[in-house]
Order: C-alpha cells, then structure tokens, then sequence
C-alpha cells in the first residue's frame, strides 16, 4: 500500500453551538498535540467556522465547510461560495453528503460541478458516495458506486487527471446514523472497488495516492478494525464526532 496518511473526519452536521463547538475542538487540539501517524479534520456548520477556526489556533486539525455552492458569487439566497469557505480558514469541503442528496435533492451532476469550483479555489473536495439498502439487497453496490464516481467525477474523468489530494467518503446510507456499520470486509470491497476506478481512469499513481474514506456508524469499537483493511484510508465520522472522549478514541483508533 501507498504511504496514505489515514484521516479521521468529524462531520458535526447541524449540531453544536459556540461554546460547545470551541470547547470540543479544544480538547481534540490538545488530545492530538503528540500524534504524528493521523491527520484530523473537522466540518462544523458554517456558523461556527470562524470560531471553531480560532479556537484551533496552530494545533493540526484541518477545517471543513459541509457543502457549498458553484458559482463565485451572486443571487443564490441560503448558500456560501467556495471563496467565502477559503476565508474563513477552511481547507476543505464536503460534497455530496448522503443528507445533501437525499434530503435536499443534490445530484451527481451538482456535486461534479462543486467537486470543480472547490479544486478551482484551493480547497480539497471529500466527495461522498454510497448505496442504500434497497440498492445493496438488489445486489446493485457496485452498479450505483459506479454511476456515482462516473457523473459526480466527470470534470475530471474529462480532464484525465484529479489533483491526488482529493478525497473521497464511501458512506453506505444504510449504515449513517443506523447504528449499523458496514464490516470491515464489506467496506474493504466497495473500497478497492473504488481503487480500481481510480486506477482506470486516472492512473496509478493518482490511485494508490487518494485518499478513500470509511463513513456510517464508525465508533471506537469498530474504528481499529476498519482502519486494518489496505483500502481503506480513514473515517468519516458522525455521530461519535460530537463528545471529545468518542473522536478521540476513534483518532488514536491505533492504540486500541
Ligand atoms: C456521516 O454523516 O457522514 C456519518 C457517517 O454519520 P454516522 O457516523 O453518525 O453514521
């Protein structure tokens, strides 16, 4: 395997506030002063970048927006450019969450767009993909992870080329918030799955560099074992992202 550097991602979705937001990014901060081998990031909603961002100060926890739109700037009532992101100290952006898709009707084509915008101004798209349960027990995983990369990665596909510090979420809806997670065997063959796509259509060097997530219900108790798997190159956490104690145990998931 690649030496890709596992990353362990906190999405805290629509929770937090101020204190609350600071008080649990200041306590990754200094969990995390002495770790070397796992990068840490955090997407707090856009309220609380700039304080999340403060409060982060030199500690080494990347800053994620949750989405964002296309365009620079202009009449788009309820949305934040990828620029405004840039400003407020963010690194990366989250694309094409499963909630985005399902709740607020995102498409593969969107999130292409975005994936685009986002590379354009810098920050590091982690785009989201996964089946549901209908389509698994349909036997239709693979058939759906492939659309999904083909569209929402059609900018690049075009350009035969994608900046290798991309990152992409393999996040199978019926394992987010459930409770339920995939098994690292499971998820170990949707990643390489994933693998090989990269490696088609961008190369191998560009494959065996990016980065593929883990998401649904990854808790202490399952990290360890999800992280062994060779494709597999870190976790994209919900729910257990929102305690200090829960994160933490997931980031130094090496120790247990
Ligand atoms: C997520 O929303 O990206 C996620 C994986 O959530 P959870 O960890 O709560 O399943």
């Amino acid at each position: 395997m690649a030496d890709r550097k596992p990353l362990i991602a906190g999405n805290w979705k629509m929770n937090l506030n101020r204190n609350e937001s600071v008080k649990l990014v200041r306590a990754i901060a200094e969990s995390i002063s002495d770790l070397a081998e796992t990068e840490v990031l955090v997407s707090p909603p856009f309220t609380t970048l700039s304080v999340v961002k403060e409060a982060i100060g030199a500690a080494k926890i990347y800053l994620a927006g949750q989405n964002m739109h296309w365009e620079t700037a202009g009449a788009y009532t309820g949305e934040v450019s990828p620029a405004m992101l840039v400003e407020t100290g963010c690194t990366h952006v989250i694309l094409g969450h499963s909630e985005r898709r399902s709740l607020f009707m995102e498409t593969d084509e969107m999130i292409d767009r975005k994936a685009k915008a986002a590379v354009g101004m810098g920050l590091v798209p982690i785009i989201c993909i996964g089946e549901t349960l209908e389509e698994r027990d349909k036997g239709e995983t693979f058939q759906v992870v492939r659309r999904q990369l083909e569209l929402s990665l059609r900018n690049f596909r075009e350009q035969k080329t994608m900046p290798p510090s991309t990152i992409l979420a393999y996040e199978p809806v019926w394992a987010i918030g459930t409770g339920r997670t995939a098994t690292p065997q499971q998820a170990q063959e949707v990643h390489q799955f994933i693998r090989q796509w990269l490696n088609e259509h961008f190369g191998s060097p560009a494959a065996e560099q990016i980065r593929v997530l883990y998401g649904g219900s990854v808790k202490p108790e399952n990290a360890k074992e999800l992280m062994a798997m060779p494709d597999i190159d870190g976790a994209l956490v919900g729910g257990a992202s929102l305690k200090a104690e829960t994160f933490i145990r997931i980031i130094r998931f090496h120790e247990a």
